[in-house]
């Protein structure tokens, strides 16, 4: 007969008990409220003249092989916002941090003429902020990034712009 001997590591994660393991970790596609460190934002690195609907968006991740669209949130041009996982889910933006981030991304990030750019519109701004200030009372901890600045990361410009210093102020 076996004896599980706890705590143990199952795929990366620390379960400390039996209860655990059947309560949180009864897959690894989920993540803990205190596992969440940072909020990595994203561009979705599409002409702003052009639209690219979440449709599209998960058309896409499906193909490079994701169960649904990468992100936890994705914002239009038109600061509409739909949310794609939940948020305990691990979500697919930006290894190797998938297993404690919240990925959001807004729609666009290359001008017309297909460079990169900050290309938020006045409400994609203020649908993200107000995102933001959503997700910082559940996830108080959480530093804001951009996929740029976190390390590790595939170099690129995604998303555009600095949050780290835009939202210094919601970081406090
Ligand atoms: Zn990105």
């Amino acid at each position: 007969m076996i004896t599980e001997q706890y705590p143990m590591t199952i795929a990366g994660d620390l379960v400390a008990s039996e209860d655990h393991l059947l309560t949180h970790v009864e897959n690894s596609q989920f993540m803990s409220p205190q596992s969440v460190r940072f909020i990595i934002i994203h561009c979705s690195a599409t002409r702003c003249d052009r639209d690219y609907t979440p449709e599209q968006l998960k058309h896409d991740h499906l193909l490079r092989g994701f169960i649904d669209v990468g992100y936890h949130y994705y914002i239009r041009k038109d600061g509409t916002t739909t949310q794609h996982r939940r948020l305990n889910e691990v979500g697919a933006h930006c290894r190797p941090f998938n297993r404690c981030s919240i990925g959001i991304c807004y729609e666009g990030g290359l001008d017309a003429s297909g460079k990169p750019k900050d290309t938020r519109t006045i409400a994609q701004r203020g649908s993200l902020v107000a995102l933001l200030i959503k997700l910082k009372k559940q996830f108080p901890k959480a530093f804001i990034r951009g996929h740029n600045e976190m390390p590790g990361a595939i170099p690129k410009s995604c998303p555009n712009f600095k949050p780290s210093k835009e939202f210094a102020y919601l970081m406090k």
